[in-house]
């Protein structure tokens, strides 16, 4: 049975990896790291510390140690991190849902072009100072805003998300969300038919 990480360890690793609240919150910090590992078999987020999670936790950090990604194939969790600047004690910091990266990753291979995140997780203070809809997808680890690439028309065909928010002057979706995976699906939407909604900014 391989070796778990001492906790000592492990916060270290989960701070370098993203997770500054690591130290004073250690078990929020691992569950959203087992929430969103797509590296290998999904973890199980129960907030417990064992091998499977400690070696995962290496993996990740190996791969931050040589300039590799370090939640995903192609994604890392800090570039999730909630935009509060770590101000608001409460806040979770990462916690997105590996469906919805599992998404982002095949996005990725249909547009054939790296993905750069905007926005990923929003605590609940966040969400207000931005100006977020109440029931913004970006506080259940299930949404990103996202550089546009992909018309409405191209994202619609994809099928692989459940909301799509597409900027009015330019046609391209910036916003997408796997509300269908989450906590929250107020509008029903799916990837076969998802909800859209149009920024006039
Ligand atoms: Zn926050």
């Amino acid at each position: 049975m391989a070796a778990v990480l001492s906790t000592r360890e492990a916060t270290g690793m989960l701070v370098a990896i993203g997770f500054d609240n690591a130290p004073r919150s250690f078990a929020t910090a691992f569950t959203g790291f087992q929430q969103g590992w797509n590296l290998g078999p999904a973890l199980d987020p129960d907030g417990r510390f064992g091998t499977h999670t400690s070696a995962a936790l290496a993996i990740s950090f190996a791969r931050q140690r040589k300039g590799l990604s370090t939640m995903s194939p192609n994604f890392s969790y800090v570039e999730f991190r909630c935009n509060d600047g770590g101000r608001f004690p409460e806040c979770r910091r990462i916690w997105m849902l590996r469906d919805h990266i599992r998404r982002l990753e095949a996005y990725r291979v249909k547009i054939g072009a790296p993905v750069r995140i905007v926005s990923g997780c929003r605590c609940k203070r966040h969400n207000a100072e931005v100006g977020g809809a109440k029931s913004s997808q970006h506080m259940f680890g299930t949404a990103s805003d996202i550089q546009g690439l992909a018309s409405l028309d191209q994202k619609k065909r994809f099928a692989l998300f459940a909301g799509l928010g597409f900027q009015q002057s330019t046609g391209r979706v910036v916003h997408v969300d796997s509300r269908d995976k989450g906590a929250s699906n107020l509008t029903g939407g799916k990837p076969t038919a998802p909800t859209t909604w149009r920024y006039s900014t």
